[in-house]
């Protein structure tokens, strides 16, 4: 767990680029483009982006499983070339891809992971893991006869047998059914609570809305924002008016005060505009005025799905 030493930035990356050679089956790639960003000490950081961003590349880059072409990373303080031990020492990583020796139980694959850390015996928590992960009643049973969700809990509890202050979770929800989410979720904030630095990837926005204190998004190995959840989700206070109308949409209507209009039905406009600039009413007033005849109305707050596919758009 952290130390009082803990540096500020739980984990620094600095021009980072990978290129993959390619292979028979994949084309080379340059899947990240120099990124830079640091993930403060004691958040939870979401790293976002949409398929193919780089996300995974970066992680297992800092999981030792993939080589940067060029770049630097330091982790707590430790940079992952020239400390690489220090480095490992600090950081327990759980990668998108589920693997594990069918044959161990729980318990085994967590002391064997602990002996791997050069963790001594007496100092093991595989039983306190086991515990926290809801798996104490698994603890003897065969790796192989897990369900996913609980294989992706015992690859936590893996993670942090060395108790490293930096976790990393990449898509750790991923195809994971609405309660175990919910459970993992509990996971991240208790281990969080107790000082724990946490990095996750994900998909559902609504998680990194709920469970991240800061999100950086990537999109074709480049960063395109890193900001606070709230300053994101708030972006420039933008809000939502969907509106149906009397007949199909042949030409959308204009105004230079609309942030975003388009067709969302065959009879539905959708018009993002700044709250600050102009009201849902006036919105309305403008379609009237270009001939629309309004139907129905239903408005929301921004949130993070507009503001992700507004960056990964603008970017793309
Ligand atoms: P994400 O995790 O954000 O979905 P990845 O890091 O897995 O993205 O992939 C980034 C890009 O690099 C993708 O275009 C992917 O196809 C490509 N890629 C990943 N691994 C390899 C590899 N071993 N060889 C070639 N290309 C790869
Ligand atoms: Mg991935």
């Amino acid at each position: 767990m952290p130390s009082e030493n803990a540096p500020e930035n739980a984990i620094e990356i600095r021009d980072v680029t990978k290129r993959y050679a390619g292979t028979r089956k994949a084309p080379p790639k340059e899947a990240l483009r120099g990124l830079s960003f640091d993930v403060p000490q004691g958040q939870v950081f979401g790293l976002l982006g949409p398929n193919g961003a780089g996300k995974s590349t970066l992680i297992n880059i800092m999981a030792g499983l993939v080589t940067k072409t060029s770049g630097t990373i330091s982790i707590w303080g430790h940079d992952i070339d020239h400390d690489h031990r220090n480095a490992k020492l600090n950081i327990g990583i759980v990668p998108q891809e589920i693997v594990f020796d069918p044959f161990f139980t729980p318990f085994e694959v967590l002391e064997n992971q602990g002996g791997m850390y050069g963790v001594a015996k007496h100092l093991r928590r595989s039983e306190e893991l086991l515990r926290a992960v809801h798996l104490s009643d698994k603890r003897n049973a065969y790796a192989r006869t897990l369900s996913g969700g609980m294989k992706r809990r015992l690859l936590i509890a893996k993670a942090m047998v060395h108790s490293p202050p930096i976790l990393v979770l990449d898509e750790p929800t991923a195809g994971v059914d609405v309660e175990l989410r919910r459970q993992l979720w509990e996971l991240v904030q208790q281990l969080n609570h107790e000082g724990v630095t946490v990095v996750l990837t994900t998909h559902y926005l609504e998680e990194a809305e709920q469970l991240c204190d800061r999100i950086a998004i990537i999109n074709h190995g480049q960063l395109i924002a890193n900001k606070p959840t709230r300053e994101l989700v708030g972006l420039m206070g933008e809000k939502v008016v969907a509106v149906t109308v009397d007949r199909d949409i042949t030409a959308l209507p204009a105004d230079p005060r609309f942030r975003k209009c388009v067709k969302a039905g065959e009879r539905v406009i959708e018009v993002t505009y700044d709250k600050a600039e102009m009201t849902a009413g006036q919105v309305l007033g403008l379609l009237q005025d270009q001939g629309f005849t309004v139907e129905d109305v239903s408005t929301r707050e921004a949130d993070l799905e507009d503001v992700f596919v507004q960056l990964t758009s603008a970017a793309a």
